[in-house]
C-alpha cells in the first residue's frame, strides 16, 4: 500500500504545482502586470486551471483512492495519511461530477460578466449587467444540481467554500445573530457617530506601510516566509507554505486603510504559515473553510488590532510615525475612531457591529434567488427595501447597492457571502477559549507581544490545515459546536465601553 499512497501524493503534489503557477499568475496579474497583458493572461491562467482538472479526474486518481480504501479503514482517523485520502476523496467526488465543458463555459461567462460589471458599477447601470447574471444564476442552479440529493440547492454551493455547514444550519446561527445584534447596532447609531476626523489627515503612504509592516512582524508573520505588495482588492495568496503573500491598499488620506488591510490579510497569512510543513504541496496544506480562514483575519484585525489594549501599547509608537498628524490626539479619540460605527452603505467598509447585516441580506438573496422565490430583475429594488428596513438608509443609487460586490459578477450565486460572518463568530469562540487557557494574553497583548495567543492558534487551528473539517477544528479546539455567545458577549463588553448601551 506504500506505494500507491506514495504515487497518490505525487501526483497530487504535481497538480498542486499547476494550481500554484497559476495562483502566481494571479498574483502577477493583481499587483504588477502592465494592462496590455490582461488577454493572454487570462488564457494562461484557464490553461493551467484546465490541466489541474483533468489531472486530478484523471480516473487513476480514483483507482488509487480505491485501492487505498482499505489501508485508509485501518488507519487512526487523526492520522495524517488518513486526513489526506479523506480529504482527497471528497474534492475527487466534487471533481469529477462537475464537467469540464461545463466549467470552461461558466469560466468564459464569468470572464464576460466580469468584464461588463466592471464599467456597469461606475456607470451604475444594472440593466446592461442582468442579462450576465441572470445566466449566472441558470449556471449556478445547474451546478448544485450536479449534486442531486442536497436538502437546500444552495447546500452544494455552500460545501466547497465552508464544508461541513448547509444552508439551514447557516440560516439558523444568522438568525439567531441577527436578534441578538441588531439592539446592539440599534442602540449605538442612534448615538453620536464618534469624531474619527484624526484619521482623515494627510498620511505619507511609504510611512503607512511601513507601520503595517511592523505590526505584521509583531502578529508573528514570518517575512522570509512572505511578503506584501500593492493592490486594488487586497488578498492573502500562497504559492507553498515557505512563500504566503499578503497585499494592502493605501489612501493617503485615510489612515485605516492600509492599516487594517495589513492586519487582515497578516491573520490569513499566518493561518497557512502555521500549516504543518510536513503537509506541503497536498491538499492538507490550506486552511480549513471559509468561515475558519475569515475567523483569523477579524480575530487579528478586529479583536486583537482594534482593542483598547493593542492601542496602549501601539498608540506611542504610531505617534512616533506621524508626529505632526496624532501628537495631539489621545489614544481615547483614536481608539473610539477606529470603532466608529455607522449605518454604512458599502459592505467592505462596514464596522464590526453592522458588518453581518449586509453578509445576511446577500445570503437571504441568494437563498431566494436559488429557490427561485426572487428574480435577478427584482434584485435593485429588492435590495433597496431590505437595506431599509435593515439600516434605515436607502442606498441612492444600484452603484452603492447591488452593484457593489464583485462576487456574483465574477462567480455563482451561492455559498460566497456566509464565511464573513461564520468568520466574525469564530474568531471571538477560538479568542475566548485561548484566553480561558492563558489568561495572561490580555496583557500580553498591552505588551505588545503575541506569542501566547499565536502559538495557541498555530497549536489548536493553524497546524491542522484541512486535515479536520471546520465542525471538528471548532469542537476540537474550544470543546463545543460553533456558538454566537462569545462573540455577543465580545461586542457589549467592547462597545458597552465606547458607547451607551442600556
Ligand atoms: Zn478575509
Amino acid at each position: 500500500m506504500q506505494s500507491e499512497f506514495q504515487e497518490l501524493k505525487t501526483r497530487l503534489i504535481e497538480i498542486n504545482d499547476i494550481q500554484s503557477a497559476a495562483g502566481l499568475l494571479y498574483w502577477d496579474q493583481s499587483t504588477y502586470m502592465p494592462p496590455g497583458g490582461a488577454a493572454a493572461r487570462g488564457r494562461q491562467s484557464a490553461t493551467l486551471r484546465r490541466l489541474a482538472h483533468e489531472k486530478f479526474t484523471d480516473p487513476t486518481i480514483g483507482k488509487l483512492l480505491d485501492t487505498l480504501q482499505s489501508y485508509q479503514e485501518n488507519l487512526d482517523y487523526d492520522s495524517d495519511e488518513a486526513g489526506l485520502l479523506r480529504v482527497t476523496r471528497r474534492h475527487y467526488e466534487r471533481a469529477i461530477k462537475i464537467p469540464s465543458d461545463f466549467l470552461a463555459e461558466v469560466t468564459t461567462h464569468t470572464s464576460e460578466s466580469y468584464q461588463v460589471w466592471t464599467e456597469a458599477r461606475p456607470a451604475n447601470d444594472f440593466d446592461s449587467v442582468r442579462p450576465y447574471l441572470e445566466k449566472t444564476l441558470e449556471y449556478s442552479r445547474q451546478s448544485a444540481n450536479f449534486f442531486p440529493g442536497y436538502d437546500h440547492i444552495a447546500d452544494p454551493l455552500i460545501e466547497p467554500r465552508d464544508y461541513g455547514m448547509k444552508a439551514a444550519d447557516v440560516s439558523q446561527v444568522f438568525a439567531e445573530l441577527r436578534e441578538a445584534l441588531v439592539p446592539i447596532a440599534s442602540a449605538i447609531t442612534s448615538q453620536t457617530p464618534a469624531d474619527d476626523s484624526c484619521l482623515h489627515k494627510n498620511y505619507p503612504e511609504d510611512k503607512q506601510l511601513a507601520f503595517g509592516m511592523k505590526v505584521a512582524e509583531k502578529f508573528g508573520y514570518d517575512l522570509n516566509r512572505g511578503r506584501q505588495d500593492m493592490t486594488h482588492h487586497p488578498f492573502m495568496t500562497k504559492f507553498s507554505l515557505g512563500d504566503v503573500r499578503i497585499t494592502t491598499r493605501a489612501k493617503e488620506d485615510s489612515l485605516g486603510e492600509a492599516m487594517f488591510c495589513t492586519m487582515h490579510e497578516t491573520g490569513h497569512a499566518l493561518y497557512e504559515q502555521g500549516i504543518n510543513m510536513e503537509y506541503e504541496g497536498t491538499p492538507l496544506a490550506r486552511g480549513t473553510s471559509a468561515g475558519v480562514h475569515e475567523s483569523q483575519s477579524r480575530l487579528w484585525e478586529n479583536i486583537v488590532g482594534r482593542s483598547r489594549g493593542f492601542w496602549n501599547c501601539f498608540y506611542p509608537r504610531l505617534q512616533e510615525f506621524f508626529p505632526e498628524q496624532l501628537g495631539a490626539v489621545s489614544v481615547d479619540t483614536f481608539h473610539r475612531a477606529i470603532n466608529k460605527v455607522e449605518r454604512s452603505l458599502i459592505r467592505t467598509e462596514a464596522d464590526e457591529v453592522t458588518y453581518n447585516l449586509h453578509v445576511m441580506l446577500r445570503f437571504d438573496f441568494e437563498l431566494a434567488l436559488l429557490e427561485g422565490e426572487m428574480e435577478i430583475k427584482d434584485l435593485p429594488n429588492a435590495w433597496r427595501e431590505r437595506f431599509e428596513a435593515d439600516f434605515g438608509i436607502v442606498p441612492p443609487d444600484d452603484r452603492d447597492g447591488v452593484l457593489q460586490d464583485v462576487h456574483w459578477y465574477f462567480g455563482l450565486i451561492g455559498g460566497s457571502f456566509q464565511g464573513y460572518t461564520l468568520g466574525n463568530i469564530l474568531g471571538a469562540q477560538f479568542f475566548s477559549k485561548a484566553l480561558e487557557t492563558h489568561s495572561e494574553i490580555t496583557d500580553d497583548i498591552e505588551k505588545g507581544e503575541f506569542g501566547t495567543l499565536h502559538n495557541w492558534l498555530k497549536e489548536n487551528v493553524y497546524q491542522h490545515g484541512s486535515k479536520f473539517t471546520a465542525p471538528e477544528i471548532i469542537e476540537r479546539a474550544t470543546g463545543q459546536a460553533m456558538t454566537i455567545t462569545p462573540y455577543i458577549d465580545y461586542l457589549r463588553r467592547k462597545y458597552g465601553e465606547l458607547y451607551d448601551l442600556n
